[in-house]
């Protein structure tokens, strides 16, 4: 694997389990040195040790406003500088709207989007002051299809969806890069809770797919030449019973 990366510094959201974990793999195998940004200290340290000392456990709760400002200054004071920040952390719920708790809704917005926003507002200022930087988001095809079994996931990833394509337009004259990676169904922690029949028809079809395929996505979306403006990239699931 060639080092691609080497002397690049980036922090990933939910960096402890599945999707973020795999994306900050695929990063250091590249060279990059990588913080690794979650609420789970004891993953955190069970999984950074392996990995070498460019994997740099930080310990945020995305959902507490004081907590996320603390987390660029941690950032910078380990590493000097960011030049990729994936905003990846999310959590998920489905089923439907009259049977559900109804505390889902702001537990959902306030992970998703709150968390999303407050954390890339939080990146942005250092980014901005070096003319460089790349931004990724981890969405979900639910950010642009209207997933009937999941309304308000569907609900949140529209709002992340909606808040990439602005923010990219704000920033590229800044010399910043924003997208999005948008998956179908992942094999991970995420999905544990899914309906057997759900999992299993889209296992059928040939749907799921493993978390070191979308890092593999994003490290090409990562890759491009700087004068390549990222977009987001979809990964379309089998089933269409969405
Ligand atoms: P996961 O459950 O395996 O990992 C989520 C990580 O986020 C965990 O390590 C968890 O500790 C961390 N986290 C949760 N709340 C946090 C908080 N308040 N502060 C800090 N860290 C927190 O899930 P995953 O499947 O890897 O999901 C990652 C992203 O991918 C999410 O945004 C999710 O919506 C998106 N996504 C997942 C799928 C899927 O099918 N798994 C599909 C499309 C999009």
């Amino acid at each position: 694997m060639t080092q691609q990366m080497a002397g690049k510094t980036a922090a990933i959201t939910g960096a402890a389990s599945g999707i973020g974990l795999a994306c900050a793999k695929r990063l250091l195998a590249a060279g990059a040195c990588v913080v690794l940004v979650d609420r789970d200290e004891a993953a955190l340290a069970r999984i950074c040790g392996p990995l070498g000392a460019a994997a740099i456990p930080l310990v945020v709760d995305l959902t507490d406003a004081a907590s996320v400002a603390g987390m660029m200054p941690q950032i910078l004071a380990r590493t000097g500088q960011l030049d990729i920040f994936h905003a990846n952390a999310g959590s998920y719920v489905g089923g439907p709207v009259s049977d559900g708790d109804p505390d889902a809704w702001d537990r959902m917005l306030n992970l998703n989007v709150n968390a999303t926003f407050r954390s890339i507002h939080a990146v942005l200022p250092h980014m901005i002051a070096r003319k460089t930087g790349d931004i990724l988001v981890t969405s979900s095809v639910a950010g642009i299809v209207p997933v009937v079994w999941e309304p308000i996931y569907t609900a949140s990833k529209h709002a992340v969806q909606a808040f990439v394509h602005a923010v990219r337009r704000q920033v590229i004259p800044h010399g910043l890069r924003v997208g999005a990676v948008l998956p179908g169904p992942v094999v991970t922690a995420l999905i544990a809770d899914w309906p057997r029949e759900k999992l299993e028809a889209e296992r059928a079809a040939g749907g799921l797919i493993e978390a070191e395929e979308v890092a593999e996505a994003v490290f090409f979306m990562l890759s491009r030449p700087r004068n390549v403006t990222i977009r987001d990239l979809v990964i379309l699931p089998q089933s269409t019973d969405l």
